[in-house]
């Protein structure tokens, strides 16, 4: 499974707003678009009209895009698959996007506070620290459906993360749409999410005009 492996801060950077794609690091002083909040390259502090009065349509509805597709730690043609899975369902294509995007198992591994992070996330799921209905997967981009239980699989509870998980993970809280047993190291689907419960920056109409051009 491909992931983006480049500097992290630097997508932040190139979108003109923090993203906080590397959890607790990023509410610190330490955050580099606090640091330096320009796009990153020779032009940075001059060009990147993606974010300004000047942007054209185009580059309007891209950057909203790119920024949903690095908030999901994704490239290109896994997002778009996701795009036409949304198409095919009833309803608005940009809300079944995020709902579906929402639903995968790292994203809902890290909303319920057991990753600081979709990118940590994602790593635990593929190290197979977790199982689904009492099954052991190891496929990041499994989507989840109301019902679906998540448990820290047995033999992982002695490592030492997982050890102080419980600790860790009360200082955040779980997303309203899914149920967490901290006792446990578990978690519950409860729902699909609201798109209010969804990243509210993330301007799914844009991501639509992008792809229906
Ligand atoms: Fe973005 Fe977090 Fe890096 Fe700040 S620390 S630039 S919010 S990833």
């Amino acid at each position: 499974m491909a992931k983006y492996l480049g500097p992290v801060c630097k997508l932040c950077r190139r979108e003109g707003e923090k993203l906080f794609l590397k959890g607790e690091r990023c509410f610190t002083a330490k955050c580099a678009f606090d640091r330096r909040g320009f796009a990153p390259g020779q032009h940075g502090k001059t060009g990147g009209r993606g974010g300004s009065d000047r942007a054209s349509d185009y580059s309007r509805q891209l950057r909203a895009k790119q920024k949903a597709r690095r908030v999901y730690g994704m490239f290109e043609k896994q997002f778009r698959r996701y795009y036409s899975l949304a198409q095919r369902r009833r309803g608005l294509t940009g809300v079944n996007l995020l709902q579906t995007l929402e639903t995968r198992l790292d994203n809902v591994v890290f909303r319920l506070g057991y990753a600081a992070n979709r990118a940590q996330a994602r790593e635990l799921v593929t190290h197979g620290h977790f199982t689904v209905n009492d099954r052991r997967i190891d496929v990041p981009s499994m989507l989840l459906k109301p019902g679906d239980k998540i448990t820290v699989r047995e033999s992982s509870t002695t490592a030492t993360f997982f050890k102080d998980l419980r600790d860790v993970a009360e200082s955040r809280n779980p997303a309203m749409w899914l149920e967490r047993d901290l006792k446990n190291l578990s978690g519950r689907v409860v729902r699909l999410p609201e798109r209010s419960e969804i990243d509210g920056n993330l301007t799914e109409q844009l991501i639509v005009e992008y792809y229906s051009r």
